[in-house]
């Protein structure tokens, strides 16, 4: 359940409407029986060959639905007879889905369970809220002050509608979701992605606490005035955690600094870590703030190729490094002594949480305590390293390969031995006192050589004679 601040601000807007509504409910809820609204699962719709739902609960009809929808937004509700020019109001809610799937790098799981869209459902058994989901669930008093007070008015097709679907989008990034003990990150990640969605609907107006002039004057006077006013207190993530909206202002300010690329390729990346299965959604989930901080700060600083870790510590995040595994493997394992021979030596350089690889580490080689030299990781995290023209006596050698960290990872290395042989001696020569042994090789060789000539020539009269 997610009850959201801007959306409990949005209501006092409209609290003098919503209390007449609630009076209404009320009496007709007296009307109906009661079992009626205590129902999880009491949505359930049958279609009207004219495009109407009748919703029944427990035999009971409650409300003659109407289902409108769009490309990937669908919305049913008593209401929607409300809603002026619903073509134009529902390809901008297309148009929010879209640019959050551009954003996050793909469509929302929630989408798929259904019928390949996200409903937004008036629903008469929520009281004083919306609900993220599939349906997302809507109470009609705040269903009706969304459309009549920001699309019919100002032509801002809903802040809360926006805002729920940027919740089901980042439900997808366990690893993104500070949750730990409570707190209201998601909150600041669900308006975050509303606001790549408002900057590509560009309405020009957005209803918030008050009527905002676009989305720049939202940003700028709504979520960066909020991180100012943090940033000018305490700083703590244990502050910053349950102060969503600074939040939000503190990842428009890195978004002004370094683009939506770097959250793009952070989503991608997420994205990509679950869909390959590195790493199960349930075991990301579970990761405690600390080390989801990381995992966060680690994916925006590959994707800004600039570590800011640095830029999170000055905001009051506590960057604690994570474990890193190295491996090596030789080849070949073991040489001949005291000859020049060549070595390759490969591995990677990976994350322990996740497994996933760091690219562009220095990975450092020696032998005897002294450096053999260094390579750099590809983008898997991989790395080969060529130790040319090795002479060692024979013996065992330890090649140890070593990373040595960084701001958001600990040091790590991996140590592998090299058997170094001794040569079989050569072939040993017949030796005669006083010549060197070469000599006495060509002497018997030139002799041989001499007696099959002269064995020869004399067998040729007798091949004749036959
Ligand atoms: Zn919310």
């Amino acid at each position: 359940m997610i009850l959201k601040e801007d959306e409990r601000r949005l209501k006092s807007v409209f609290s003098r409407s919503i209390l007449v509504l609630l009076i209404s409910f009320l009496i007709l809820s007296f009307a109906i029986p009661a079992q009626a609204f205590n129902l999880s699962n009491w949505y359930c719709c049958l279609k009207h060959p004219l495009g109407f739902e009748l919703e029944y609960v427990n035999g009971y009809v409650v409300a003659q639905q109407i289902r409108v929808e769009g490309a990937h937004i669908a919305v049913v509700g008593d209401d929607i007879g409300l809603v002026k020019d619903q073509v134009s109001w529902l390809s901008k809610l297309d148009i929010a889905y879209d640019s959050m799937v551009e954003l996050t790098a793909g469509e929302p799981v929630v989408q798929a369970a259904s019928d390949k869209k996200i409903t937004i459902l008036e629903d008469p058994s929520v009281h004083g809220a919306a609900y993220a989901g599939n349906p997302i669930r809507i109470d009609p008093a705040f269903f009706r002050s969304q459309i009549e007070g920001s699309w019919n008015a100002y032509g801002d097709p809903s802040f809360a509608f926006i805002h729920e679907m940027g919740h089901d989008f980042h439900w997808d990034f366990p690893g993104f979701h500070f949750n730990e003990g409570g707190g209201a990150t998601n909150e600041a990640f669900a308006n975050f992605i509303l606001i790549y969605a408002y900057e590509k609907l560009n309405p020009e107006n957005i209803v918030l606490d008050r009527v905002y002039d676009g989305v720049a004057d939202l940003e700028t006077n709504f979520y960066l005035t909020r991180a100012n006013t943090y940033l000018s207190g305490e700083r703590s993530f244990e502050k910053i955690k349950w102060n969503n909206d600074a939040f939000t202002g503190l990842l428009i300010l890195l978004k002004n600094k370094y683009g939506w690329g770097i959250f793009q390729k952070a989503f991608a990346m997420h994205r990509n870590l679950l869909g390959t299965s590195q790493i199960s959604y349930q075991s990301l989930d579970q990761f405690t703030d600390i080390k989801k901080v990381n995992l966060f700060v680690f994916m925006l600083s590959e994707a800004a190729g600039e570590d800011l870790s640095p830029q999170f510590e000055e905001w009051g995040f506590r960057i604690v490094p994570t474990s890193t595994i190295l491996t090596t493997s030789l080849n070949p394992s073991s040489i001949a002594a005291n000859t020049y021979s060549n070595l390759t030596i490969t591995g990677r350089l990976s994350r322990v949480d996740t497994g996933l690889g760091l690219e562009g580490r220095i990975v450092s080689f020696s032998c005897f305590n002294g450096t053999i030299g260094s390579t750099v990781t590809d983008e898997n995290g991989s790395y080969t390293f060529k130790w040319t023209n090795v002479s060692l006596a024979n013996g065992s050698y330890t090649v140890t390969a070593s990373f040595t960290g960084d701001s958001l990872h600990e040091p790590s290395s991996k140590a592998q031995t090299v058997s170094v042989i001794e040569k079989p001696p050569p072939p040993s020569l017949p030796t005669v006192p006083g010549f060197p042994p070469e000599a006495v090789l060509i002497g018997i060789t030139l002799a041989v050589g001499a007696i099959v000539f002269m064995r020869k020539k004399t067998r040729l009269p007798e091949l004749w004679s036959v």
